[in-house]
């Protein structure tokens, strides 16, 4: 950790800390404390009980299920609240995974090499039980084609799982074309394949109409919309088959046991009901700022790499690679002057994994370990984007002396 320095080189940092990390966490909406606090305080009876406290709770919960089936376009019985992103990826790719096998229809499964690590650690774990995990190469920009995911399913494929975008770089995939192209293949083999997408960066910026994508199953996490951590979702088709992952006293249809988070769940249900009506604000207002860093980036730093795709990309994120640098050491240098980012790649102590999506991106070694990525959020204001524009340059000149690590 590095000490905070006393004066930034070009001044404070306008506000407080600028944060720049709204893909890692958001802030929890003031709306979604109001409405999550009785639950909290006053109404904390369990939703299963058989009195009216418990009725309370219960109504409650079914309330928030409702607000999530209209704003998902969904039935409520497809829904299932979990305890966040990881929870949902993981318990649709099992659950679906284990239920094909079991119903003898296949082990093979299609993913692609950028997917977080609740997928391809999901994939691996499935591994050692004999399932065998495609893994699709990704364009420069991390896309896939439609035709390519296509191409990738077998008369014995179980499931087919692809992120709507990606959480390092921002590339947005051709969601509801890759979706149709897998079904056409299938029908075309005389089969349905479940088709899940883990739509955790989305929310702020794209519509999750689950029946215009045509996904089968769904993942979100509450925290990057604005609504509590601990808390998730996931969106299962009526017929997907399915086999649960915490068994127990059977609440959530059966398909996730335990007593359910009432205040999470409100509150995420609330967020995600305000992050929904607000895309348009949202896309033309961190669009705007993040154009606005961008164009200071590339005149102060020309050299820099933006990685993802230009266009088709999410409105908030911003990607850029430096040469001669170590990601984590720039990330600790802008922390110092009061901004918060992240370099997006995992570290530990001794020596630097570099990004598996840089890698996949076909990004050089040496630049992928230079990598940083700001995700903006409308509060931001263009003084406190101006401050991180005359910062960075001189950060980056002071952090290329710095050794690099062992890779
Ligand atoms: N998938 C993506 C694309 C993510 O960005 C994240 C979190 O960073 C997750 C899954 C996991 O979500 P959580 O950490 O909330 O479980």
């Amino acid at each position: 950790m590095n000490e905070r320095a006393p004066h930034a080189p070009l001044g404070d940092p306008p506000g407080g800390l600028i944060y720049l990390d709204s893909a890692a966490s958001t802030a929890l909406r003031p709306e979604v404390l109001e409405a999550m606090l009785p639950f909290m305080t006053a109404e904390y009876a369990n939703p299963s009980a058989h009195h009216e406290h418990g009725r309370r709770a219960h109504d409650a919960l079914e309330g928030a299920r409702d607000t999530v089936a209209e704003v998902l376009g969904a039935l409520v019985e497809e829904l299932i609240f979990t305890s966040g992103g990881t929870e949902s990826i993981n318990t649709a790719i099992k659950g679906v995974a284990f239920a094909q096998a079991e119903a003898g229809v296949g082990r093979h499964i299609v993913t692609t090499e950028i997917e977080h690590h609740a997928v391809l650690h999901s994939m691996q774990f499935l591994e050692r039980f004999d399932f065998e995990v495609e893994l699709l190469p990704v364009d420069e920009y991390g896309r896939v084609t439609p035709e390519q995911v296509a191409a990738a399913v077998r008369p014995d494929t179980a499931l087919v799982s692809v992120a709507y975008a990606n959480n390092e770089v921002g590339t947005v995939q051709p969601l509801a074309e890759i979706v149709r192209a897998v079904r056409e293949r299938a029908q075309a083999l005389g089969r349905r394949v479940p088709f899940h997408t883990d739509a955790v960066q989305v929310p702020n910026s794209h519509s999750l109409d689950v029946d215009a994508l045509g996904v089968d199953l769904l993942s979100l996490s509450g925290h990057k919309f604005g609504g509590p951590k601990g808390t998730g979702l996931l969106y299962l088709r009526r017929g997907v088959p399915f086999l649960e992952l915490l068994s127990g006293g059977g609440q959530e249809r059966q398909r996730r046991s335990g007593t359910e988070n009432v205040p999470g769940v409100v509150g995420m249900a609330t967020a995600l009901r305000l992050a929904q009506s607000e895309r348009a604000a949202f896309v033309e207002r961190t669009s705007m700022l993040r154009d606005r860093l961008l164009a200071a980036v590339r005149a102060a730093c020309p050299e820099a790499r933006l990685n993802g795709h230009p266009t088709e990309r999410l409105p908030h994120h911003l990607h850029v690679c430096f040469s001669d640098l170590e990601g984590e050491t720039l990330v600790n240098e802008l922390d110092a002057l009061g901004i918060a980012c992240s370099a997006g790649a995992a570290c530990t102590s001794a020596t630097w994994e570099p990004s598996h999506v840089l890698l996949a991106m076909g990004v050089p070694l040496d630049l992928a370990i230079g990598s940083l990525r700001m995700s903006l959020w409308p509060s931001l204001t263009e003084e406190q984007i101006d401050y991180v524009a005359r910062q960075l340059p001189g950060a980056v000149q002071r952090v290329r002396g710095a050794a690099l690590p062992a890779i």
